[in-house]
């Protein structure tokens, strides 16, 4: 169901009204379109503690400030922060950025941990305070990092919905040629190496990479299969049998192959690899569902079946992938958590379980010297509040609730995941792995 109320906030009487009467005044998000496919206006790159140059009467607002703050070492050091940032806050463009580089806290220098770990904060309020559609994030870089598609994205009108989060960033994984040092390659999986700079020159063609997204029929899976198609890739688009008239329809508006499997059924990761002889290059775990029940009325039947989509399927399905040589080298696995697998819900245990597995997986697998070692990445975005099917269905009040409780006082949109999905899978983004994006406005709920 359309947010009514951010469509009347968007007009004259309505913000007079609301202003006047202290109610949420959510600003109407810029995302990516063909036609607005970046940010109106400048970016500045400043170091903490240099200040902005001074505003040009009439002069385009900047879009974006990036700070470097990695050499921020003690609480001194943190004044700089305040004083670059302090006369942009006013003068930044709607919709604008605000992007902290910090460095890891480090565990041997104490007064650098703290004064790194004080970025987090400070992130984390700004993002709450700034309004009009700006958004605030810490990206954390260790030595070697490669940020490129990090800040490409985080700086453009894909990442909308994404604010309040804190990223980290290391050198590629597996470094350069990982696929020829020794690992096995999917038969008939080609060179990677060619794939990739072709899919980084944006050429496609020779070099289309191959992605699977579960649960592609519908909601935010049909949303990433088709901004992973718009990026070059041919998409698989996997749903259950039932769901095969809508799957056809997304997979014909992709221009990718439809897949009918459900992923619980035990042969589903044999029939997957058998799919994809050519091997993955992007492995997006979307399908999901919900059985809510408080724990008291909970059936067994109940808690299993959400246990074994939402998570048991995904472990499944990717250890058969890997085992089979079916992720390729520098191949991307992103899963699909939520907030509440951070911070609990009532009425889900059996969903947050699910979803705090799916961010355990994550973090686990990412960490896989084997994984690792191919140059795969392995990610999770956790959606807040989308409006979806799904949540047209909650009760008016509490789908009110969901909408207004985060940093932009409106509900994303499945287009929101599918920009953070595809940044993760993205070829560039080889120094991002293990890591858990909030896609939410920064929703109050587990903050
Ligand atoms: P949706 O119900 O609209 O779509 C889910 C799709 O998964 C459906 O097409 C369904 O047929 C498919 N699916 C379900 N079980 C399957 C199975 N066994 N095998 C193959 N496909 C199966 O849901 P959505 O709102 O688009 O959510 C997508 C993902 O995002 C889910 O993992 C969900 O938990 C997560 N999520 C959604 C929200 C939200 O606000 N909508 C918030 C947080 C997380």
């Amino acid at each position: 169901m359309a947010d009514r109320y951010l469509g009347f906030t968007g007009t004259a009487p309505g913000r007079f009204l609301t202003r006047r009467l202290g109610l949420p005044q959510p600003a109407a998000l810029r995302r990516w379109s063909p036609v607005t496919p970046e940010l109106d206006g400048p970016v500045l790159r400043l170091t903490a503690g240099e200040a902005p140059p001074p505003a040009a009467p009439g002069g385009t607002a900047p879009a974006a400030v990036v700070l470097d703050a990695t050499g921020i070492a003690d609480p001194a050091g943190l004044r700089a922060v305040r004083a670059s940032l302090h006369p942009l806050v006013r003068t930044l463009a709607a919709s604008g950025r605000v992007v902290v580089l910090g460095a890891r806290p480090d565990g041997a220098d104490v007064h650098q941990a703290a004064a790194q770990q004080a970025l987090e904060g400070f992130v984390r309020s700004l993002g709450k305070e700034i309004g009009r559609g700006r958004t605030v994030q810490l990206v954390r870089l260790a030595p070697g990092a490669d940020a490129g598609s990090t800040l490409d994205f985080l700086l453009s009108p894909r990442s909308a919905y994404v604010s309040g989060q804190v990223i980290e960033v290391g050198p590629e994984v597996g470094g350069p040629g990982a696929g020829e040092a020794g690992v096995d390659a999917a038969p008939g999986a080609g060179a990677a190496g060619d794939a990739e700079g072709a899919a980084r020159a944006g050429t496609g063609a020779a070099g289309t990479r191959t992605a699977l997204v579960t649960g592609a029929a519908r909601g935010i899976g049909a949303e990433v299969a088709a901004t992973l198609a718009r990026d070059g890739a041919h998409v698989i688009c996997l749903d259950v049998p039932q769901a095969a008239e809508a799957l056809a329809v997304t997979a014909a508006r992709v221009g990718g192959t439809a897949l009918t499997v459900d992923i619980t059924a035990p042969d589903a990761a044999e029939r997957i690899a058998a799919a994809v002889p050519g091997g993955l290059d992007v492995l997006v775990h979307n399908a999901g569902i919900t059985r809510d029940r408080k724990l008291a009325n909970m059936t067994a039947e109940g808690w299993d079946t959400v246990i074994e989509v939402n998570l048991a399927s995904v472990l499944r399905v990717t250890d058969h992938l890997l085992k089979a040589g079916a992720v390729r080298p520098h191949g991307r696995i992103v899963g699909t958590a939520s907030i509440a697998g951070i911070a609990g819900n009532v009425g889900q245990t059996n969903y947050a379980a699910s979803k705090a597995g799916v961010i355990g997986f994550v973090r686990a697998l990412a960490a896989d010297s084997g994984v690792r070692g191919r140059g795969i990445t392995v990610n999770a975005v956790a959606p807040g509040f989308i409006e979806t099917k799904m949540t047209a269905a909650v009760p008016l009040f509490i789908r009110e609730a969901g909408r207004r409780m985060n940093s932009l006082g409106q509900g994303g949109l499945p287009q929101d995941v599918a920009e953070t999905v595809s940044w993760l899978a993205a070829p560039g983004s080889g120094g991002v792995t293990g890591q858990v994006v909030r896609v939410c406005g920064q929703s109050l709920l587990g903050a």
